[in-house]
C-alpha cells in the first residue's frame, strides 16, 4: 500500500487553498463540506467562489501567494493555481513546515492525495488509485454509487443514536455484532431505505426490547474457496467470509482468498501437508462444532469444492450429529478451474464423452483404482493428488491398454499468477517431470482433448515475482 487512507477531522480548522479557478473551487467545496474554515488566496475568484465568499463561507485574500502565508496556522494546504512554479513553491514550503499539502494532479508534489468519494454522510467511501489514474478512481466510484443506496447515511444515523443502548443491552461483542447485523439487513433497514424513518424507529425499539442477549448457537459454513484465483469465488462464499467470526482454513487456500475474509475475524490454521497434518481430521470436526456452540459464525474454508476430495462430508457428519446448523457453499474444483485456465476442454464431442475425477493418492505405496475403467477410450481422466504417484499412474494406464502416445498435462498452481502447465504423452511425461520438477499442488489430466490446449490455451500466467508464491498445497486432501 503506497498511501495510508485516513479520514481527517477539519471541523472549524483553518485550511488554505492557493488558487481561485475551477480546480480550486472544487477543492474549496470539498473542504467546506467537511466543515473546514477555508481561506483562499488568489487575485481573482470564479463566480462560484465569489458567491461562497459573499455568503461568508470562505475567507478571501485577494492577492498573489507569498511565502509567509504558510505561517498562518493552517492544518492543511492545497495548491491549485494554473502556474506550476507557484504550486511547486507552495508544496516545498508546506513540506518545510511539515504541513500536509496537495498539489492537484501532481502526486509527486503531494504529501496527501484526495480520493474520489461516495458521500452518504455519515457514511463516506473513499477510493484511491494511488495517483495512478483519477479516471479509474472515478469509474470505481460510479460503480459504488450505484451499489450503495442513498438511505445508508440515514441508517448510520440510527446506529449512532442507538449505539449506547445496544451496547448496554449486549455486553458480549459477539451478541452485539449479531444484533446489529440483523438490524442492518432486516426490517429496520428496509424501512429506512423506503424513507419511513418514524416506523424504522418503532421497529427498532421493538427489536431492542425483544432481543435476548447470549445463548445463541452459531453456525458453520463449509465454503469452497476455488482453486486459487479469488475472482472464482461465489458471491455467497464472499458474503459469508465477510461475516465470519472465525475462519478455519488449510494449506490449499490461497493467500489472496484469505485476504477477502473479514479482517478482524479469528484465523485458525489447521493445515494439511503430505504426511504432516497440523491437526487431525477428528480434531478439526470437533473444533468446528465447539466454535459454533460458542455462538460463533465459523467459515470452514477449503480449496476447490468441499465435497470433492475435501473431506467435507466427514466434517458436516459431526456437525449433523451434534445438532450444529451448517451450510455448504460449493466452489470451483481444481479440475474445472485448472482445465479452463489451461485451455483443456474436459469433454469434447470428438475426443471425450465423459470425464472422471479420481484420487491419485498413494496408499501403502500403491493406488487402488479401477484401472480397466480408467483406460477406456474417449474420456478424460483427472487425477487429484497424483504427483507423487505419477510413475504408477503412467504404468497402470499403459498396462491396461492406453497408448503411450496419449496426451497428458500437469497443471501446477492452476488459475493463479504462478500457473505452469507441463505436458507430454504417457511415454514422455516422466522425463518432463524429472527435468521440470513440478511442485504441489499439481493436477494431472489425461486424454485426447489435452492436445487441444495448444490451440485453445488463453491464460497467460503473469508469474510476477512480487505476488510471492501462493501457499503451497499438500498433495493430499
Ligand atoms: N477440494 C479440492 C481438492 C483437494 S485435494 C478441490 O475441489 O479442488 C488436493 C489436490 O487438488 C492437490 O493435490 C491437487 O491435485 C489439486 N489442486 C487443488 N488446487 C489446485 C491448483 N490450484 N492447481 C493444481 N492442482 C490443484
Amino acid at each position: 500500500m503506497r498511501y495510508l487512507p485516513i479520514f481527517l477531522d477539519i471541523q472549524s480548522k483553518p485550511c488554505l487553498v492557493v488558487g481561485g479557478g475551477e480546480v480550486a473551487a472544487r477543492k474549496v467545496d470539498l473542504l467546506h463540506r467537511a466543515g473546514g474554515a477555508v481561506t483562499v488566496i488568489a487575485p481573482e475568484l470564479t463566480p462560484a467562489l465569489q458567491e461562497l465568499h459573499a455568503k461568508g463561507h470562505i475567507h478571501h485574500l485577494s492577492r498573489a501567494f507569498e511565502d509567509r502565508d504558510l505561517e498562518g496556522g493552517y492544518h492543511l494546504v492545497i495548491a491549485a493555481t494554473n502556474q506550476p512554479e507557484i504550486n511547486q513553491r507552495v508544496s516545498a514550503l508546506a513540506r518545510e513546515h511539515r504541513l500536509p499539502v496537495n498539489v492537484v494532479d501532481h502526486p509527486d508534489d503531494c504529501s496527501f492525495i484526495v480520493p474520489s468519494i461516495v458521500d452518504r454522510s455519515p457514511v463516506v467511501v473513499a477510493v484511491s488509485t494511488g495517483g495512478a489514474s483519477p479516471i479509474l478512481a472515478r469509474l470505481i466510484r460510479a460503480r459504488l454509487e450505484s451499489l450503495i443506496p442513498s438511505g445508508y447515511g440515514r441508517l448510520a444515523d440510527i446506529c449512532a443514536r442507538y449505539r449506547d443502548r445496544v451496547k448496554a443491552k449486549f455486553r458480549n461483542p459477539n451478541d452485539r455484532r449479531g444484533f446489529w447485523e440483523y438490524i442492518l439487513q432486516g426490517r429496520v433497514a428496509e424501512r429506512v431505505f423506503a424513507g419511513n424513518l418514524r416506523e424504522a424507529d418503532i421497529v427498532m425499539e421493538n427489536e431492542l426490547a425483544a432481543a435476548k442477549p447470549g445463548g445463541g448457537m452459531g453456525e458453520v459454513y463449509l465454503v469452497g474457496g476455488g482453486p486459487g484465483d479469488p475472482d472464482l469465488l461465489t458471491f455467497r462464499a464472499l458474503r459469508l467470509m465477510q461475516q465470519a467470526d472465525v475462519v478455519v482454513y488449510d494449506r490449499l487456500v490461497a493467500k489472496a482468498i484469505l485476504a477477502l475474509a473479514r479482517r478482524d475475524a479469528q484465523y485458525i490454521y489447521v493445515g494439511k501437508e503430505r504426511d504432516n497434518h497440523a491437526m487431525r481430521q477428528e480434531d478439526i470436526n470437533a473444533l468446528l462444532a465447539q466454535l459454533a456452540r460458542q455462538g460463533k459464525r465459523v467459515v470452514r474454508l477449503k480449496g476447490g469444492d468441499p465435497f470433492i476430495f475435501g473431506r467435507g462430508g466427514e466434517e458436516i457428519d459431526t456437525l449433523m450429529a451434534e445438532g450444529v446448523p451448517f451450510q455448504v457453499v460449493p466452489g470451483i474444483t481444481a479440475a474445472v478451474g485448472c482445465a479452463a485456465y489451461a485451455g483443456i476442454p474436459l469433454t469434447h464431442r470428438d475426443h471425450a464423452q465423459s470425464v472422471t475425477f479420481v484420487t491419485g493418492h498413494l496408499k501403502d505405496g500403491t493406488i487402488n483404482l479401477n484401472w480397466k475403467q480408467l483406460a477406456e477410450p474417449n474420456q478424460t481422466v483427472v487425477f487429484y493428488m497424483g504427483l507423487v504417484g505419477l510413475p504408477i499412474i503412467v504404468d497402470k494406464l499403459i498396462e491396461h491398454g492406453v497408448p503411450a502416445e496419449m496426451p497428458i498435462a500437469l497443471v501446477q498452481q492452476g488459475t493463479t499468477p504462478m500457473q505452469r502447465v507441463f505436458s507430454g504423452t504417457l511415454g514422455t511425461i516422466l522425463e518432463v517431470v524429472e527435468h521440470e520438477k513440478p511442485k504441489p499442488p499439481t493436477l494431472i489430466i489425461v486424454g485426447e482433448s489435452v492436445s487441444l490446449r495448444h490451440k485453445l490455451g488463453w491464460f497467460e500466467a503473469p508469474s510476477r515475482s512480487e505476488e510471492g508464491p501462493i501457499q503451497t498445497i499438500g498433495d493430499q486432501p
